[in-house]
């Protein structure tokens, strides 16, 4: 297959397109290894040792235990599960939960679940960067508290949180530490140990792997309540015959991943900075959005006064660029963003967010093109809106 029209991909918060290595590797497990890893003939011994080789490698990658390690359907199931079944298993000690406002919906809304069963659930402000205060964490803690669960990185805005400090704080007082890494693993270096949180969540098709496969790391001795009850797979704690090709191809992504990091990471840095400042010199009425120090090397996100990210995004796509207004997920939704609502901003100019997010490959022209066509488009879309008119006369 070949594309007519050359695409420039700036969408890799949403998702990435699998790297080659990795379709080989699944296409070769779907043809060969076909056998159930619970079955003990030989066919099926061959995919238990695939899928524990998986294992080894997912834990060597973060440094942690094989058997901390458990693969999911997603990460919004690792989400679901870090939080609700560790509320269940451990709601004798307390019923207090503590996240932060601007969380991926797969923490908030198991969160609200939790609400309606008798829990009660604190959600942290952040300042207008997106960055969550060491005070709030501290002042937000009860005898009841059980679980904190902050995100490692913010996947529309890409504001890096302090996961290590609030691991610190939450281990003092002996509460379990959840973080939600999805946009973070094969991005950043991560060491499970050294993080010093008790539950991670990852997905595969954030780092170059399949869709519908994630994980859960779960630090050994952390009660948890299986998310998946039937069989005796992933140790009785997540039933269902495995994905096994999703996984290896999980493991080798975030082998690819992990490989040479800093290095890919600088490169993506020196990209994505160079595009937020070509933004900042060509077009005007514009607000940057996140951190510009604790951010992800990928991410870019502003906001456009006067015009609406949806327009944007449909103008943007006639041109070839994928990009995302808010996050992929409630897109198509009228609602401004709640993390961006979260940041501080009033309604009217949350509406206007644009998030271009890139890869090692993204390159100097690619990001030229992109910011000319958004110099043209935002100023036709201005010159469309009653908005603009009207400020321009108010000056
Ligand atoms: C994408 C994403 C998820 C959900 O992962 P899926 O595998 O798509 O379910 C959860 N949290 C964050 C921060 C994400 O970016």
């Amino acid at each position: 297959m070949t594309n007519v029209n050359p695409i420039i991909y700036l969408d890799h918060a949403a998702t990435t397109p699998m790297h080659p290595q990795v379709v080989e590797k699944m296409a070769q497990v779907m043809a060969n290894t076909y056998g159930n890893a619970s079955s003990v003939y030989s066919v099926g011994r061959e995919a238990k040792a695939l899928l524990e080789a998986s294992r080894e490698s997912v834990a060597k990658s973060l440094n942690c235990l094989p058997n901390e390690v458990y693969f999911t359907g997603c990460g919004s199931e690792a989400d679901n599960w870090a939080v609700k079944g560790y509320a269940m298993a451990n709601r004798k000690k307390g019923n207090h939960i503590i996240t932060t406002k601007i969380e991926h919906h797969a923490i908030l809304h198991p969160c609200e679940f939790l609400e309606k069963n008798g829990f009660e659930v604190t959600y942290l402000p952040v300042d207008e960067t997106g960055l969550v205060s060491l005070e709030d964490v501290k002042n937000a803690i009860k005898d009841t508290t059980i679980l904190i669960s902050v995100m490692y990185a913010n996947n529309e805005v890409g504001t890096i949180e302090p996961i290590a400090e609030i691991a610190k704080i939450a281990k003092e007082k002996g509460i379990c530490m959840h973080t939600d890494a999805v946009q973070a693993v094969g991005a950043e270096a991560i060491d499970f140990k050294a993080l010093g949180v008790d539950m991670l969540s990852l997905s595969a098709h954030k780092f170059g792997g399949p869709k519908g496969v994630g994980a859960l790391l779960v630090r050994k001795g952390v009660k948890l309540e299986p998310f998946m009850h039937g069989g005796a797979q992933e140790r009785s704690r997540r039933a269902g015959t495995e994905n096994l090709a999703g996984i290896a191809g999980l493991a080798t992504a975030l082998e690819i991943s992990v490989e040479n990091l800093s290095e890919k990471q600088a490169k993506i840095k020196a990209m994505r900075d160079y595009l937020i400042s070509e933004i900042e010199a060509n077009i005007p009425h514009i607000k940057f959005n996140g951190n510009r120090e604790h951010r992800l090397a990928n991410n870019v996100n502003f906001c456009f006064r006067y015009i609406e990210g949806e327009s944007l995004l449909l103008m943007l796509d006639i041109n070839g660029i994928c990009a995302s207004s808010g996050s992929a997920c409630t897109s198509g939704s009228l609602d401004p963003s709640h993390v961006l609502l979260a940041l501080g901003l009033p309604h009217e100019i949350a509406h206007g967010s644009l998030r271009l997010t890139l890869s090692s490959k993204t390159t100097r022209e690619e990001i030229d093109y992109t910011v000319s066509k958004l110099k043209e488009i935002v100023h036709r879309l201005r010159l469309m809106s009653p908005i603009y008119d009207m400020s321009l006369e108010e000056n």
